[in-house]
């Protein structure tokens, strides 16, 4: 068996957890059978186990993968997620969650908020998600990032891709400080001059839905895989934690989402184990 590099491991094992929860999506559900298809993927001989960036998640220790979480229609499933995150970072350890539908960053961020200060959300996806309440339900999928500014869980919350801006978001924007870089005025990512800690959390909705078909909200007008992954491969480290949401099989008639959201799921291990600073 091979062992890791111990530089490799310098800053935690990255953790899969699943969590099939898509009760507080707003429009159509489906994402909770996303993390079984996205596991199922990344583990496919379609392909090796390298990643762009020269890591091989393949060797033994680099990856752990505890499971999925169970009954996550239950009243207590937020309070559960938070406890199984903050177990990951009570053992040195980084989470990379599959969701599910975004709601799920909301607990998985109070976790991180007492681990990790100065924290930067990197935060990849068509839409804002910073209702105040949205189909009176403040939890739902188009309401995270309100709660988590709220609470003051992040230092910096910077979205990229967005092309959904309405004047309720903007004004939330305003109010909490969110830095937005609309899909209309897609930049080169230095320019977003990013300092670790980072938490990456992806919707899969950020894609041109052409690519990646398998999501609930189709906003045409999306980032190309390749240019997701050229903001993925150009953050700075440490990259603490990561989310990869919105993936919903049910309209995935190919697919090609699955292996989509896989391999953004690979190529953010890579990163978090590639990472020297
Ligand atoms: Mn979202
Ligand atoms: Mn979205």
């Amino acid at each position: 068996m091979n062992e890791a590099p111990a530089k490799l491991k310098s800053r935690g094992v990255p953790v899969l957890l699943g969590i099939p929860q898509d009760h507080n999506s707003s429009f159509l559900r489906g994402a909770a059978q996303a993390p079984r298809l996205i596991r199922e993927a990344l583990h496919s001989d379609v392909w090796n186990s390298w990643t762009e960036t020269r890591v091989d998640l393949g060797v033994a220790g680099m990856v752990e993968d505890m499971g999925d979480l169970a009954n996550m229609e239950s009243a207590d499933a937020p309070e559960r997620i938070e406890e199984a995150i903050e177990g990951i970072l009570a053992a040195g350890k980084r989470p990379v969650s599959l969701g599910g539908d975004h709601s799920i960053t909301y607990p998985i961020l109070r976790a991180i908020g007492k681990h990790v200060p100065n924290l930067t959300i990197v935060h990849l996806d068509a839409h804002p998600d910073l209702y105040d309440n949205y189909g009176n339900n403040p939890h739902s999928h188009a309401s995270p990032f309100a709660r988590i500014m709220e609470n003051k869980l992040a230092k910096r919350l910077v979205q990229i891709g967005v092309r959904t801006l309405n004047a309720h978001q903007q004004e939330q924007a305003k109010k909490f400080g969110v830095e937005i870089y609309e899909m209309s005025d897609l930049r080169d990512p230095t320019h977003l001059n990013l300092a670790g800690p980072i938490y990456i959390s992806f919707d899969m909705d950020v894609l041109e839905p052409g690519m990646a078909p398998g999501v609930s909200h189709w906003e045409p007008g999306g980032m190309t895989t390749r240019q997701a992954l050229h903001y993925i491969h150009t953050v700075p480290g440490p990259i603490v934690g990561a989310d990869v949401v919105e993936f919903n099989p049910a309209r995935d008639a190919t697919g090609m989402t699955a292996m989509v959201a896989a391999k953004i799921v690979k190529e953010i291990l890579g990163k978090m184990h590639s990472m020297r600073d």
